[in-house]
């Protein structure tokens, strides 16, 4: 089932995300919900708070680029950041309305850790795009957005603009 995506101003994208208790029916649901909602967006990642679900979950997949897919779910995910800090060239996220992209300071690499849906331990080094792809997805589960860390002046400019946008639709 493809689930609906929030956006941004919504406050639901600026909460802590829960741990997961147990990996119930119901989890593995709304996994492979998420994962079929990241793939018809078109995306590379979502995380639980994106589909208005608080917990701490993400699907991702740094495959699809290639046209091979590799689905990977995360639970409870915790990352150590490894090495030198990169830009990430014209990040977006499904949650930023208006397609609006800019380049994003992360680290190169990371060690992860967390849980799959069968409750095995993932303890890997990710580097390149999924290590971009984990960190931003990791960001939602604590309230955060990839504007937020772009600087004050562009954040402005982008607010400004989705204030402009909002108050359009409200007028119709
Ligand atoms: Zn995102």
């Amino acid at each position: 089932m493809i689930l609906d995506i929030v956006t941004y101003p919504d406050p639901r994208l600026k909460e802590v995300c829960v741990p997961v208790q147990d990996i119930t029916e119901e989890i593995r649901q709304l996994a492979a919900d998420m994962l079929e909602t990241m793939y018809d967006a078109p995306g590379v990642g979502l995380a639980a708070p994106q589909v208005g679900r608080n917990i701490r979950m993400l699907v991702m997949d740094a495959g699809v680029q290639e046209d091979k897919k590799q689905p990977r779910v995360l639970i409870n995910p915790q990352l150590t950041l490894e090495g030198e800090k990169i830009i990430s060239k014209q990040e977006g996220c499904l949650s930023v309305p208006y397609n609006y992209r800019a380049d994003v300071p992360r680290y190169e690499r990371v060690h992860l850790r967390a849980l799959d849906l069968d409750g095995n331990v993932i303890d890997e080094e990710l580097s390149d795009f999924a290590a971009i792809i984990v960190q931003h997805e990791c960001d939602h589960l604590d309230g955060l957005l990839f504007i937020d860390h772009i600087g004050r002046l562009r954040r402005s400019l982008y607010d400004n603009k989705v204030k402009k946008c909002l108050k359009r639709k409200h007028a119709e």
